[in-house]
Order: C-alpha cells, then structure tokens, then sequence
C-alpha cells in the first residue's frame, strides 16, 4: 500500500462528523449567541435533563470535565487525608490524580488480562493489604469502564458493600455504553463521565458530568461545581470550585446527542468488521458478558513489544492513525511511584508493551477498515 496515493486514515475525524451534524450545530450556536447566557444558559439544563432520561439516572450535574466530576464527586464525600481509594493501574491518569489532590492515596489495582477492566481478585487482595497495614482508611472504589466496556459492577459493588465503600464510576470513556441492558449511570454511588472532544460523546472542548441516584449528592454537586455556593448567590457554605460546563459546550453536546446512538452502532459494525478480519492474527478484544460497549477505543493485543513496533511501523507507513493507551500503568509513573506500597501488579505492568489500539471513529468506511485489517495481517505474515 502506498501513502502517497491513498488518503491517509485518521485516528480520530471530527471535522467529518461535522457533516453529519448539519446545519443543527451551527443553529444550537446562534442560538446561544443571541441570548448570551454564556455560563449556566437553558442549554445547560436542557442537556442535563436529556442526558439524565438517555442513562436513565435520577440526577444529573454537569461540569467542566471529567477530572472535575471525579474531584466534585470525592470532595461530596470528605474524602481526603488518611484515605485510600482503590483503583485500577490501567486506567488514564485522571483517575489516580484526583485522590491525591484531594490529599487521599491512590491504591492500585490489577486489571484483568482480557477484558482490561479492574480484576476483582486484585482489589479483595488490596482491600486486605490496606486492612493489614492499617494506616489508611478504606475509603472508596474507583471502577473504571475501560475503552467502552463497563466494569464488573454487580461484583464491585458487592465488594464495597462488605468493606463500606463509596463507590464511584470513572465512566469518561464509556457513557452510552449497556451493563445487564441497562446504560451505564447508576451502576455507582456516583457516575462521572467526560466530555472530552476524542470520547463516545465528546463535545468541542473540555466538558463532564455527574449522575447520581441522590438528591442530596446532586444538590452538594450544584454547590461544589459553583465554588460551594449556598441558597442565595453569595452565600459561601463549602470549599468549591469553578467547574461550571460552559453554554456553548453544552449547546454543541445538545446537537451531538441526537446522532450519538446511530454514531455507537457504526463502532460496532466496525468492532466486528476488526473482529472477523482479524480473527487468529492478533487477539482481539473480549468483551464483557451481557453487555455493549461505547467503544471509545478498539485494542488489541500482539504477542509481544517487538510485534507491537512490527505492526506499528506498518500502519505508519500505511498512513494508518493507531495509539497506545496506556504505555506505563499507573503505579510505576514517576508522579505516583512514590505512593505505591511496591506490590507488583502483573497483567497492567504486561499490557502497555502489547496494546495497540486502532481507528474506530463512525466515519470510517468499511474498505478504510478493510484497509487497516489488511495492512496488519501482511504485517503480522498472516
Ligand atoms: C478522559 C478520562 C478522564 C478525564 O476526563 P477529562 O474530561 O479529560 O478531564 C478520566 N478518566 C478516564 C478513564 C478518562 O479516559
């Protein structure tokens, strides 16, 4: 295949879905232009509405991203010093992030080898290294929905249930994604999710939200995301902070959640078109029992790093877009080593050196996908 005759294929393409949105997107804008409500406009709580009845949550609070809907949710619950919250070594960055601003330690947690998500085993054990140590409080349990997949949360919450837990859902890069027929969203005590550009729903800059079964969490949301404000405006009751989501973001997530369940069927199509295509060449992605996922990411996984490099050079020079998340699992990033008790965590440490995610955007043809799977297999001698 050579570069320089067939268009390159892009990992992400958001100005083609720009197309698909039509002249909706430009309307929900002006719209907002001539009332100029610009912070907490009706778009704002027009979203939060469709959002809360899409997942079907009681409540929903949006913000200014996803790392500030996991801070506002742990700040709702006093988590801070002495705590430990435990979360999955193979996750973004954000998830341990926010614990430790909060002055809380992160502790992490194995992954499982197939399905990537947090390997209940692996927390019951990191539980039980917490007790025994007893220096810090079980606090609360991060689950990450990992590339679109939901966690296993029928077994976390069990597990948070038995050692009384807060659990709360890092759902950043799988909101519209089903668990049990259900969308995620009240999996958790609490649901964040992200508004980033590149996620399932992703808006034209940063974004998040909040949804929760409680009104109570949902009220103290509203107070935190608007610096702890009480009843009247000026009236300060909480240490808060500035993590309103912004009308036009709002306006733009409004427009894009009309095409968001046509846009996670494509991924799908293209998920199985990887699948069958790629079926014995590389292992690809086992998913969760009774479940659908968003399909943020499609990894797969090559025998070793020197495959990896092998077929990522190929799709370079095919002009194919393709990405490693994530590279180093969490516990050995020098900004978090020094918070980690030295148990090692086998199968996060293992996957960076193996994954390889490919293009799954809802705007790739299917001889585009045909095209990478081709690439890989002649990559791979297969
Ligand atoms: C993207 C992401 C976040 C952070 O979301 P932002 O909106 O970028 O702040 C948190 N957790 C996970 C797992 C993510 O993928």
């Amino acid at each position: 295949m050579n570069a320089e005759t067939v268009p390159p294929i892009p990992f992400l393409d958001l100005k083609a879905q720009q197309a698909r949105l039509g002249p909706k997107l430009r309307q929900r804008l002006d719209a907002v232009l001539a009332h100029g409500q610009f912070i907490l406009g009706p778009e704002v709580a027009e979203l939060e509405a469709k959002l809360a009845i899409f997942c079907g949550a009681s409540h929903c609070v949006t913000v200014s991203s996803g790392t500030d809907a996991l801070q506002i949710a742990l700040m709702a619950e006093g988590v801070g010093r002495g705590d430990a919250v435990f979360l999955p070594a193979f996750t973004y960055t954000a998830t341990a992030e926010v614990p430790l601003l909060l002055g809380a330690t992160p502790v992490f947690v194995d992954v499982d080898p197939r399905t990537f998500q947090i390997d209940l085993g692996s927390l019951q054990l990191r539980i039980a290294d917490v007790k025994r140590a007893g220096k810090l409080r079980p606090a609360a349990i991060i689950g990450v929905d990992l590339f679109g997949q939901p966690a296993n949360w029928p077994g976390l919450r069990a597990i948070a249930q038995e050692n009384n837990l807060f659990t709360l859902d890092d759902c950043a890069q799988s909101f519209g994604s089903t668990l049990h027929g259900r969308r995620l969203g009240r999996d958790a005590d609490a649901t964040a999710t992200s508004f980033f550009p590149s996620k399932p729903l992703g808006a034209y800059g940063d974004g998040g939200a909040l949804f929760t079964e409680s009104a109570e969490r949902a009220a103290l949301y509203r107070s935190l995301r608007t610096h702890g404000e009480g009843t009247t405006r000026y009236e300060v009751l909480r240490i808060g902070m500035n993590g309103r989501l912004d009308t036009m973001q709002a306006a733009i997530l409004l427009a894009k959640l009309e095409i968001f369940e046509a846009e996670i069927a494509r991924r799908e199509e293209i998920a199985r078109i990887y699948d069958t295509q790629l079926a014995g060449a590389v292992a690809t992605p086992a998913r969760v029992p009774d479940s659908k996922s968003a399909w943020a990411v499609y990894a797969i996984l090559l025998t070793d790093n020197m495959a990896r490099e092998h077929a990522r050079s190929a799709l370079q020079r095919a002009g194919i877009g393709h990405a490693i998340y994530y590279p180093r699992p969490l516990h050995n990033q020098p900004a978090y080593a020094a918070c980690h008790d030295g148990e090692p965590l086998p199968v996060a440490e293992e996957l960076g050196s193996r994954i390889l995610a490919l293009p799954i955007h809802p705007d790739l043809t299917d001889t585009q996908v045909h095209r990478v799977t081709a690439t890989l297999r002649a990559a791979l001698g297969n």
